[in-house]
């Protein structure tokens, strides 16, 4: 279990990336939600130990993650929103070199270590090609096996399906899917299905602090009787926006679909739906922005 209490950071120049966050991630796969530049890069670097936050504490079961960081590292595997440069060394080596660094000393062991990594992610028969000429899906499956070199308990995965095609996505959700339910895993996202079709626990983070937390589902069930929807003419959305609090907008053919939050029917043509995921985030960012 990860928990996490008051944690702030303010960078050098007065930017509050996260304020007052607490949080607790039990184990299995864990969605934090929120739009670009909510914080989420800022919260997982903290917790990944590479960066020290101003206030607040991390503890992963007994290890105090902002004192102990060396001991955090041993469990943690971690895949970055960007690894930056992708150099012409192949696959294999690099796995090779990466599982030197996090301590793998016996060849053997290492040997089979990615072996078996190589196979999970897929890139078996990829391993001698170099990684400079990866495609997009090919890299964040990468990431993923450098992440799992030397079992970690503690894996981040930060913004992992931006960029990737609809059919590398699904195969990178499988991968992550597998990994198992004995670690925790935190993945980092603003694309609401990635945690709909994984998570069974979630967070969103918006302008810095935790907007609500819990299971999806249960989420999804607090705003039962309380959205509406309507199809409008796309010149009518301001006048819609400026009465009611219209959570998502979505175009059909040529016209617009609006969901709407209201405790009361409103009447006016919209008539109720039950509420999706979309319209939980979308609700609680949009909340963030008023409360701003
Ligand atoms: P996200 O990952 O959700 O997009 P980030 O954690 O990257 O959010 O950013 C949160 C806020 O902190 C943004 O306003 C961003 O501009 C700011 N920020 C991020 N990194 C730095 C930095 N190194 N220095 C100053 N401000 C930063």
């Amino acid at each position: 279990m990860l928990t996490i209490k008051n944690l702030t950071h303010v960078y050098g120049n007065g930017t509050r990336a996260l304020d007052d966050v607490s949080l607790t991630v039990p184990k299995g796969m864990f969605g934090l939600l929120g739009p670009n530049g909510a914080g989420k890069s800022t919260l997982m670097r903290s917790i990944a130990t590479l960066q020290t936050p101003t206030s607040g504490t991390i503890q992963f079961g007994d290890i105090d993650v902002i004192s102990a960081p060396d001991k955090l590292r041993r469990v943690l595997g971690y895949l970055p929103q960007d690894f930056g440069v992708y150099p012409r060394v192949s696959c294999y080596d690099m796995l090779n070199h990466m599982a030197v660094l996090k301590g793998i000393a016996d060849g053997h062991e290492r040997k089979a270590t990615i072996e078996s990594l190589l196979n999970q992610t897929n890139l078996w028969s990829v391993r001698k090609k170099a990684l400079a000429g990866f495609s997009g899906g090919m890299r964040q499956r990468f990431g993923i096996a450098q992440a799992l070199i030397g079992n970690p308990e503690l894996i981040i995965v930060d913004e992992p399906t931006a960029g990737l095609d609809p059919e590398e996505r699904n195969r990178f959700l499988n991968l992550l899917a597998e990994i198992g339910e004995n670690v925790v895993i935190i993945l980092s996202t603003h694309i609401v299905e990635d945690v709909s079709d994984l998570c069974p626990r979630m967070a969103v983070l918006a302008g810095g602090k935790i907007q609500l937390q819990g299971a999806p589902v249960e989420l999804m069930q607090s705003l039962d009787g309380r959205v509406w929807r309507k199809l409008i003419a796309r010149d009518a959305l301001e006048d819609h926006k400026a009465r009611y609090n219209v959570i998502a907008t979505r175009l059909f053919t040529g016209k617009t679909v609006i969901h709407v939050l209201s405790d009361t029917a409103p009447g006016d043509g919209f008539e109720p739906v039950p509420g999706g995921l979309e319209d939980v985030y979308m609700a609680s960012v949009n909340t963030a922005r008023l409360a701003a």
